[in-house]
């Protein structure tokens, strides 16, 4: 596994660099993120630097700029701390750097940068240490330490909040008052242009030398967009100036503070917090990481390298981070990591992050999914206004009332030299099942009852009701269809029969069928309301009809399933020379979109995905010869395309080929490759770290609501251990080279092993030997 940064040996919770290399620093500043899921900071130098990306978010803060749809506007910086010493500006592209440092501890969520500046015949060491805080969701602290080696210096420190920042150039907010409050609180106040959310931004300094507190005056300094103090300290060679910036950010929407209250709330806040210094706040929010997310997400893989174990360890770092706390939001495709996809939530939230959230943290599942739930209007609006009935979820959304948020413009066409019409917001109409999957894949592993009753319900059947609205009738053929779509292979546009799109509508209706069924029976007031509500007297009649005459693509002779109507007819090319780690489109070099369309060239797992999703609706045969049939047509333009062919090549016990591409998807961001590294993290990728760990390696899947594990645990891992959530239970699974050991915390829990149930008494333990027949099969692997 080849990293942008280094790792250590001995400390499994370490990405660092110790080369100061000014091309990768927006790389770095990407991987080395820090955010509690509220507030979201790219680890830039605190110091403006060439090359580097600095932008701030705060979740769910979306503005359109003019005809735009939304984005997350880029806050103002207060991040900037800039150092002269005896006049001369600090940069790293001046004098000579030495004994450089920039590493991020994924466990405690700190940052720190470290190095000696030699400049003129000054030896300057340089500390820079910050964090966001897991425990107070407004706080971010930073602190630089500078000792002179050589000689007494002169120290000038400016900082501040600097709103000269923008979206690549959109600005999105207005300026607002800029004021001192007691002679320290600098406070800045900006809004969004359009959507009128209101920011307020704090910021207090405090200075010391070996220790001891200074008692510097305020030196402020205001221009257009920023306000600065300003500091002057002489130091004695070998002393140590230490330079805290306390700083919270506040909005209108936060939800928790009246709107009119939040410039006081936010000044009493800086003021509590102040009392405490870096390493009092910095052990809180280390206190928080460690009882609200490592204490729950255990997954721990014994083997020489340590790699594996800091990718899942930066997968469930990144994941803290970018979920918001209000179930109001999700989590953009790239997070709070970069301006890429505007901040907008795809099905990459349900299909890729949400297995991790389900089984170790179900209660940010739910918010997740009341995310949703809360966008059933959008959705109903959507499906309106496309013609269709029920709910049509948005493709890409931000706030879901403000609608469908897919821009129509792309990037520009090789061929014709004009820009691309985006077509999935119309078009890629599967992220309505996903959302219904991942409704189903919580209630099966929580049986909570009352999110199915207030919500859950109400997304199947409405989906479902979409997904009816949706069916065509093809009288020759004598079966419903799907036309005019895009599936997950975004490289096929229009096609009919999609067989993800299809068999997922299918099971969609279903899934509500088996709901109205179950709900009439033993639950008549709260189908009263939902059938007051959607209509269901009506429409159950009508999907009982529909649903057995729907189309699901068939397995031709050779057991494939054709991914749509036309591409099987399609010619294949060589796909391999474009073959990608995530995101890279090497095919647009030679083909545009319309060719591409036109050839037996997938963009990611489609067929493969579902054939992963919905395992027990294919046999063993089926799922080879589509891995034997796709995975060469597939050039993983996606990021979330390796992660399933991991697990899939897991299942099929095709061991050496699921280690490679669980390598190659460890390196989608954690990798040497450049790409849009900008844009930010590929989040749905840091999902799929966890799930091939758990669901491809640990054998993890829950199989049409029953608990499956039957792990695979690569040749060179000793062992591999991890803990979910099951119905009320807390289950361990440690499997090492010999055994399979359940331990389960709570009420006794049933699994399925080798088509054999297992059952596991409360508060016990069940051993099982890895079964022989398995390895038989791993021996036979050729690959
Ligand atoms: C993605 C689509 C997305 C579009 C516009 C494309 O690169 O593949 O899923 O909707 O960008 O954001
Ligand atoms: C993928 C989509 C994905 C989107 C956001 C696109 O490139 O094709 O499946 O939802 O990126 O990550």
């Amino acid at each position: 596994m080849k990293y942008c940064v280094d790792t250590k040996e001995n400390d499994n919770w370490y990405i660092g660099t110790e080369k100061f290399n000014p091309q990768a620093i927006d790389k770095s500043e990407t991987v080395m993120f820090q955010g509690n899921g509220y507030l979201g900071i790219r680890a830039a130098p605190e110091e403006k630097s060439l090359c580097e990306k600095r932008d701030m978010f705060v979740a769910g803060t979306f503005d359109a700029f003019k005809d735009e749809v939304t984005e997350l506007p880029n806050l103002p910086d207060i991040l900037n701390i800039r150092v002269k010493i005896n006049q001369q500006l600090f940069s790293l592209s001046a004098g000579t750097i030495q004994n450089y440092q920039k590493y991020l501890n994924l466990k405690d969520g700190e940052l720190i940068r470290k190095f000696d500046w030699l400049i003129a015949d000054q030896k300057i060491s340089f500390k820079f240490s910050r964090f966001i805080s897991m425990s107070d969701k407004h706080l971010f602290v930073s602190k630089v330490e500078i000792i002179s080696k050589q000689n007494d210096v002169n120290v000038q420190i400016v900082s501040g909040i600097d709103g000269q920042v923008s979206n690549s150039g959109t600005q999105h907010l207005v300026e607002g008052d800029k004021r001192l409050f007691d002679d320290k609180i600098m406070q800045f106040k900006e809004q969004t242009q359009q959507s009128g959310i209101k920011f307020i931004f704090n910021v207090e300094h405090k200075s010391y030398i070996d220790e001891v507190l200074l008692n510097n005056k305020s030196n402020i300094k205001m221009n257009r967009r920023q306000i600065f103090d300003n500091y002057d300290v002489d130091l004695m060679k070998n002393q140590k100036f230490t330079f805290v910036k306390y700083a919270n950010v506040y909005t209108s929407i936060d939800g928790d503070t009246e709107e009119d209250d939040i410039s006081d709330v936010s000044i009493q806040d800086m003021k509590k917090n102040c009392l405490f210094n870096y390493a009092e706040l910095l052990n809180k929010s280390i206190r928080a990481w460690n009882t609200e997310i490592w204490q729950r997400s255990l997954v721990e893989i014994k083997a020489d390298d340590n790699k594996p174990q800091v990718a899942v360890n930066f997968a469930r770092y990144q994941l803290a981070a970018n979920t918001p706390p209000d179930s109001r939001m999700n989590i953009g495709s790239k997070g709070l990591t970069g301006e890429g996809y505007k901040g907008h939530t795809f099905w990459d939230t349900e299909i890729f992050m949400m297995p991790y959230f389900i089984f170790t943290m179900p209660e940010v599942a739910r918010n997740l999914l009341r995310y949703r739930y809360l966008g059933l209007d959008g959705a109903r609006k959507k499906a309106k206004s496309n013609g269709y009935q029920g709910a049509q979820f948005l493709w890409e959304s931000a706030w879901p009332t403000d609608g469908e948020m897919t821009p129509p413009w792309g990037s520009v066409d090789i061929v014709t030299g004009k820009p691309m019409k985006v077509l999935s917001g119309f078009l890629e109409q599967h992220v309505t099942s996903d959302v219904v999957i991942a409704v189903m894949e919580y209630l099966y592993a929580t049986e909570d009852k009352k999110f199915a009753e207030e919500m859950g319900y109400e997304i199947i059947l409405d989906a479902a009701k979409f997904w009816n609205s949706r069916l065509e009738w093809n009288d020759e053929q004598k079966y419903f269809e799907i036309k005019n779509v895009i599936g997950p292979d975004e490289y096929k546009e229009h096609v009919n029969n999609n067989a993800f799109t299809n068999f997922t509508a299918y099971w969609c209706i279903q899934k509500a069928i088996s709901i109205v069924g179950l709900l009439k029976n033993s639950e008549p007031e709260i189908y009263d309301e939902l059938n007051y509500k959607l209509n269901l007297d009506d429409i159950y009649q009508d999907w009982l009809a529909k649903v057995d005459l729907i189309y699901l693509p068939k397995a031709n002779d050779n057991n494939v399933i054709p991914e749509d109507d036309t591409y099987l007819q399609k010619p294949v090319i060589a796909v391999d020379k474009y073959q990608s780690t995530g995101g890279h489109a090497k095919i647009f070099k030679d083909y545009d979109l319309k060719e591409v369309d036109k050839l037996q060239v997938t963009k990611q797992a489609d067929v493969l995905l579902l054939i992963y999703l919905f395992e027990d609706m294919f046999n063993k045969k089926i799922e080879k010869a589509n891995w034997d049939y796709y995975e060469p047509k597939t050039t993983h333009d996606s990021s979330l395309s390796l992660a399933t062919h991991a697990i899939l090549a897991s299942d099929l016990h095709l061991e050496k080929i699921a280690y490679k591409y669980f390598e190659r998807a460890c390196e989608v961001d954690l990798g040497t490759h450049l790409g849009k590294v900008t844009q930010g993290l590929h989040m749905g990728a840091t999902g799929g770290i966890w799930n091939m760990v758990v669901e491809g390696f640990g054998g993890l899947r829950v199989l049409d609501s029953k608990l499956r594990i039957e792990p695979n645990l690569p040749k060179s891992w000793n062992s591999l251990q991890y803990q979910i959530n099951w119905h009320n239970s807390l289950v361990r699974v440690l499997i090492d080279k010999n055994k399979l050991k359940i331990s389960v915390m709570g009420e006794g829990i049933k699994f399925i092993n080798h088509d054999k149930i297992y059952q596991v008494q409360a508060n016990s333990k069940l051993e099982l030997p890895i079964s022989d027949e398995v390895t038989v099969e791993k021996e036979n692997d050729n690959n």
